[in-house]
């Protein structure tokens, strides 16, 4: 079968903008891929089939898009910026099995969407080329929008791939981290220069896997256990213990409760938040919440 002429590449994606008079725009965070052998990779990673449902978030002028819906059965592409939807309806009109929606992701039901779309389907992909600017807000939307989903990988800033992917104990290990593993496995899977897109971002990127963790936590509120991490690494210089005492108090009794909670989930209090993984967390959570210590949720 004679394929279009692919939109990622760099003479195609320049000629495709120059047609319609547009620059990528820095406020939705544009660079588009135009390297062939990274969407290669990006798809490898994602190990697509053509039974996969695939939702995309920014599909821009539809250069990864396209490659994705010559692999997976039916692609759903989430797009804010009303003139990519416009040149996608030319560019990806030879693809009967791409949906765009013009919508802000941050703010669409992305559940209620899939439902309307495709009814009873099975576990979804998630594949984007990410908007740097909105990245975690995106990942923390998308693991909390009560999907079914069995692969993610999306392209960030290498940064912040690193921060998601940190082993405990190391600078780069945070809030972040520990958000991530409580939904996911997480895996650093390409690492991408700024010269595979135009324009060339000020940072170098990477590829991420997230798979669904069947995880034994029985957290009805994630935001609690998330205010809880959030105030261990409030000082990341400071102790678990100082920072415990700076968010719930410093009287006899918030000090014995506290003290017990940290002995009942076997932590040292003089430790760093940096050296506590999830696990300890959440054991630290459910003490804390045994002796009536309340969270914001
Ligand atoms: N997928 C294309 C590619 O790889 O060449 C473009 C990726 S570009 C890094 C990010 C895309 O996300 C842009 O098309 C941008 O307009 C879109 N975007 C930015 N903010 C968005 C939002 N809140 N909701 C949906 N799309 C958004």
């Amino acid at each position: 079968m004679v394929e279009p002429l692919d939109i990622a590449t760099p003479t195609r994606t320049q000629a495709i903008l120059t047609s319609y008079g547009l620059r990528a725009k820095k406020k939705f965070g544009q660079n588009f891929l135009t390297d062939l052998n990274i969407i290669d990779r990006i798809i490898d990673t994602a190990d697509l089939s053509d039974d996969d449902y695939v939702i995309e978030i920014g599909p821009g002028i539809g250069g990864l898009t396209e490659q994705l819906a010559r692999q997976a059965k039916a692609v759903l592409a989430v797009e804010i910026d009303p003139e990519m939807v416009r040149v996608l309806n030319d560019t990806l009109s030879p693809y009967d099995n791409i949906t765009v929606i013009e919508t802000d992701v941050l703010t669409v039901d992305l559940k209620n969407i899939i439902q309307k779309q495709w009814g009873q389907v099975p576990a979804v992909k998630i594949v984007a080329n990410l908007p740097y600017y909105i990245t975690t807000p995106i990942l923390m939307q998308l693991l909390q929008a009560g999907l079914s989903w069995d692969t993610m990988v999306v392209m960030m800033q290498r940064e912040v791939a690193d921060r998601l992917t940190a082993p405990v104990g190391t600078k780069e290990y945070g809030v972040l981290t520990v958000m991530m593993a409580y939904y996911a496995q997480v895996q650093l899977a390409v690492k991408v220069p700024a010269s595979a897109f135009n324009p060339a971002p000020r940072v170098d990127s990477a590829v991420v896997r997230l798979q669904p963790k069947n995880h034994p936590y029985q957290v009805q509120q994630p935001k609690e256990l998330f205010n809880l991490v959030k105030i261990c690494f409030a000082h990341r210089r400071k102790s678990l213990w100082n920072n415990l005492l700076q968010a719930f108090g410093k009287d006899a009794e918030v000090k014995e409760k506290l003290t017990s909670a940290l002995a009942e989930a076997t932590i040292e209090p003089g430790i760093r938040a940096e050296r506590v993984d999830l696990e300890n967390f959440y054991q630290l959570f459910l003490a804390l919440k045994a002796q009536n210590i309340k969270f914001r949720s």
